[in-house]
């Protein structure tokens, strides 16, 4: 995007005072003639000539002839005519900002893969540009699976236990810049799966939970192979999170699959580190992440797993940079434990002791 105009178009008052010609100062201190005012929005019709100034408030147009502005507090009216100026500081182009300083007509001022930021969206208006080609936003589909689960303002019967997920992966489907929309409730019934399956593939994104780990009724790898769904992987050496799958189905109408496992935490770092980036992609980001960053432990941690693992923790910018305190968490299940974590520490497998102030990795969600 390059700017139709000079910014600032003209010669700018950057105060509310008079604007002067600075060789009219002797120690800082003169009286002048006042021979105009120019608000905001006006134009002056005179030029400052020698025993001259024009009063004038910021954003105005400099007159032609001055080469300062003197902010108002540096000065006294002597009624209406004339004004005594006492500022020692005055030098040329005090106050001023010249045509042009921020940007030149024809300049880029936004390049190819910027990100739309509020600056952004201020700096495209002031170049007059009301529309701009963008990439949209990926819709992304969220389907549950499970036989036990219960709609959310419903009270779970004996076995049965709500959806979860559901909120949560379309509330990080919205945080990750991608449109969410949401499918409900698939049975553990290939009926059921086919089904609703089936329409979540007609969007560019299909984020499932559930059912694709190795019990007796995960159903969704098989469902999604029958449904032309090509895998490219199945299981991840990570804990939690192990049984998630990603396929894709090709194709005019392509979408991309993750399948992700029920258990919500397994969810919830699952989307973090596949799909989220994904979004990122698709939305033309340069930068898709994940986000990982080195911080201090805060304290001392003894910690034993048998995979790479990611653990709740809190992410805070210390006096020395990041730091990080791994807070109390039972495992996958365990959603409740995150409200009070903002990142994830990652653990290598073994039997550790981690002492206080290492560095760690740690995976930023916010
Ligand atoms: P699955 O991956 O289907 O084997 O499920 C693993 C665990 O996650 C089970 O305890 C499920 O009850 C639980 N779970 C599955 N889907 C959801 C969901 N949508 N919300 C909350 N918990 C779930
Ligand atoms: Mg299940």
């Amino acid at each position: 995007v390059a700017s139709d105009l000079d910014m600032p178009p003209y010669d700018k008052a950057m105060m509310d005072g008079y604007a002067i010609r600075s060789a009219d100062l002797i120690s800082g201190r003169a009286v002048l003639a006042v021979i105009e005012e120019v608000t905001a929005g006006k134009i002056p019709v005179h030029a400052v000539a020698p025993g001259q100034a024009t009063r004038i408030m910021t954003g105005a147009p400099v007159p032609p002839g001055a080469d300062a502005v003197v902010m108002v507090e540096r000065t006294r009216a002597l009624g209406e005519e004339r004004v005594e100026i006492e500022d020692a500081s005055v030098r040329p182009g005090l106050n001023i900002l010249p045509r042009g300083r921020e940007m030149r007509r024809g300049e880029t001022v936004l390049a190819t893969g910027s990100v739309l930021r509020p600056q952004e969206l201020g700096l495209l208006a002031a170049v007059g540009r009301a529309a701009v080609k963008v990439h949209p936003a990926p819709g992304v589909v969220v389907l549950a699976t499970g036989d036990e689960l219960v709609e959310v303002n419903q009270k779970p019967g004996p076995g049965k236990i709500r959806n979860s997920n559901g909120p949560m992966l379309l509330g990080q489907v919205s945080r990750a810049g991608g449109r969410p929309l949401d499918l409900g409730i698939a049975r553990d019934q290939p009926d059921s799966l086919h089904a609703l399956i089936g329409k979540g593939l007609q969007s560019p994104v299909l984020v499932l939970s559930g059912g694709v780990s190795a019990g007796k009724l995960d159903l969704v790898p098989g469902v999604l192979r029958d449904l032309g769904v090509e895998a490219h992987f199945h299981k991840v050496e990570m804990k939690p999170g192990k049984p998630v799958f990603f396929g894709t189905r090709g194709g005019p109408e392509s979408c991309l699959v993750f399948g992700l496992p029920g258990n919500p935490v397994s969810s919830l770092v699952c989307f973090e580190l596949f799909v989220r980036p994904a979004l990122r992609i698709l939305a033309g980001h340069a930068d898709p992440g994940p986000k990982v960053v080195r911080a201090a432990l805060s304290k001392d941690f003894a910690y034993q797993t048998d995979r790479p693992t990611f653990h709740p923790a809190w992410l805070e910018a210390g006096e020395h940079g990041w730091r990080v305190r791994p807070v109390p968490w039972f495992g996958s299940p365990d959603l409740r434990g995150l409200i009070h974590a903002n990142a994830f520490l990652l653990f290598p497998p073994g039997n550790h002791r981690h002492q206080a102030g290492q560095v760690c990795p740690v995976l930023q969600v916010e």
